[in-house]
């Protein structure tokens, strides 16, 4: 991870002496250019280069261009520990982690087997009854407060008919 500063850095300090070095040979550098991009003498040698392999450069760019989407893909859906190419599939921390059933922690390191799925399927089934259940409970505490309130007991009862009177009275004093 840290190599990558300095190969930037070597590159951008190449550019920078490629373009000096133009700078102080402008005319030498010039006329090779000119024969190199098969501007000046035609018949020449590179003429056949650009006619022939070098038109199909563009096509290299395009090449690079698919092969750059390929890429972005396979990071997108590669698993997330660090230098592992592995396809990840399993989810992991709430889905927040694409990981390969090797890097998972669920797994062990090993491929899941049959049992492994069963009893993982138990436990998530557990689980999600368990988070109904509770979910449940406290539906039933909601509703079984507002009649408690309606029975006309403790200090949200009284504030709850205040409420209520007041805005009953609302529209008549507007009339
Ligand atoms: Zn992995």
């Amino acid at each position: 991870m840290r190599r990558r500063p300095i190969i930037t850095v070597g590159l951008i300090c190449a550019a920078v002496a490629g373009v000096v070095l133009w700078v102080i040979h402008g005319r030498l550098v010039g006329h090779w250019l000119q024969v190199h991009t098969g501007t000046v003498n035609e018949p020449g040698p590179y003429y056949g280069f650009w006619s022939g392999f070098g038109s199909d450069l563009t096509e290299f760019g395009i090449i690079g261009a698919i092969a750059t989407g390929v890429y972005q893909l396979v990071r997108k859906y590669n698993c997330h520990h660090p230098g592992c190419w592995r396809v990840g599939n399993h989810l992991a921390a709430g889905g927040e982690f694409m990981l390969c059933y090797r890097h998972h922690p669920g797994y062990q390191g090993k491929k899941p087997t049959h049992d492994l799925i069963q009893r993982m399927h138990r436990e998530h089934l557990e689980r999600q009854a368990a988070m109904l259940g509770q979910l449940h409970e406290v539906h039933e505490q909601l509703i079984a407060k507002p009649a408690a309130a309606h029975r006309g007991s403790g200090p949200d009862a009284a504030t709850a008919q205040a409420t209520r009177s007041a805005n009953a009275q609302a529209p008549r004093d507007a009339e």
